[in-house]
């Protein structure tokens, strides 16, 4: 049974290993069993899942994911709190606690030796700090997904799941909806964490696609130009990519392709679809290699 979630275990254990957060490290505990269990409870854990947490603090999470998954592999930075997660997962033996930071991990590599390469789910109340190259990571080095369930800052969340036409639409939605189809399962206060953030959170889960959405004849053209548009965003398209170092692309160009495509000459990026972004990089990579 799950010994904390819940703020009186929580201090407990704080207190009989004199823990002190580091904000650095984005520290901010659940402490609301509810949230716990809506968590466990969207990621449809299973016992022949095999999950990867990322910073299991305590073990809040951890002891959740335990009771219902096969297998639970937590990366946790502070070594300041391996000795807590050893005492608060001690009666669990499906459980591989790893002290390391994240964005230095081999995932592929740690899924090919603990789950055969098997597609794994990510569950995680993640360092805010780097939610993005946490998620990005995960997705462009093709680790086997079958999901992701994270909780994320609020304005975050919205911005993986909205479309053209709106302030939060950008390169995090385009490079997201490309590999998944995002769902914002619960939004959270910041009274359910100890400290207390200072920022809405949000719960998001991500079904990874078997097969992108949009057919990308060149998947690093096509972020090379996402990065571009959003980079100068009140630019229009023809402006930001013909000035954008590292494309090779011309203004003149530009031009040409919006025309094929019958879009408007000062259309902005922000005003297309995943579908348009990946006809537009196609149609520009043709061009490109044509003129090489
Ligand atoms: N899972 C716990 C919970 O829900 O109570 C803690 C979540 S807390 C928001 C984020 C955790 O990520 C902290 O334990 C922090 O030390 C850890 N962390 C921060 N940066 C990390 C990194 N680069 N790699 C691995 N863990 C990290």
């Amino acid at each position: 049974m799950p010994t904390l979630g819940n703020p009186t275990g929580t201090i407990e254990i704080l207190k009989k290993y004199n823990f002190n957060f580091q904000k650095r490290f984005g520290q901010n505990f659940l402490i609301d069993s509810h949230i716990l269990e809506k968590i466990i409870a969207s990621a449809e854990i299973a016992k022949d899942d095999c999950v990867l947490e990322i910073g299991p603090g305590i073990g809040t999470m951890t002891q959740y994911l335990a009771e219902s998954a096969g297998e639970v592999i937590a990366v946790e930075i502070d070594k300041a709190l391996i000795p807590i997660l050893e005492d608060t997962l001690s009666s669990y033996n499906n459980v591989t606690v790893i002290n390391e930071d994240i964005l230095k991990v081999d995932i592929k590599k740690l899924v090919e030796e603990k789950n055969q390469g098997r597609p794994i789910k990510v569950v995680a109340n993640l360092p805010y700090y780097i939610t993005t190259p946490i998620i990005m990571g995960l997705f462009e080095s093709h680790v086997p997904l079958k999901s992701i369930t994270i909780m994320v800052q609020k304005e975050v969340a919205d911005r993986m799941q909205v479309g053209p036409g709106t302030k939060d639409y950008g390169a995090l939605s385009l490079a997201v909806q490309y590999y998944a189809r995002p769902e914002v399962v619960a939004y959270v206060s910041p009274s359910c964490f100890i400290p207390q953030p200072n920022v809405g959170s949000a719960v998001i889960r991500l079904d990874r696609y078997e097969k992108p959405p949009v057919e990308a004849e060149d998947e690093s053209f096509l972020f090379a130009i996402i990065r571009a548009a959003f980079n100068q965003r009140r630019k229009t398209l023809a402006n930001s990519l013909g000035n954008a170092a590292g494309l090779n692309i011309t203004r003149q160009q530009v031009m040409e392709v919006l025309e094929e495509l019958g879009f408007n000459p000062s259309v902005r990026g922000e005003a297309l679809t995943l579908e348009e972004f990946a006809d537009l990089s196609n149609c520009l990579r043709k061009k490109v290699r044509y003129h090489l």
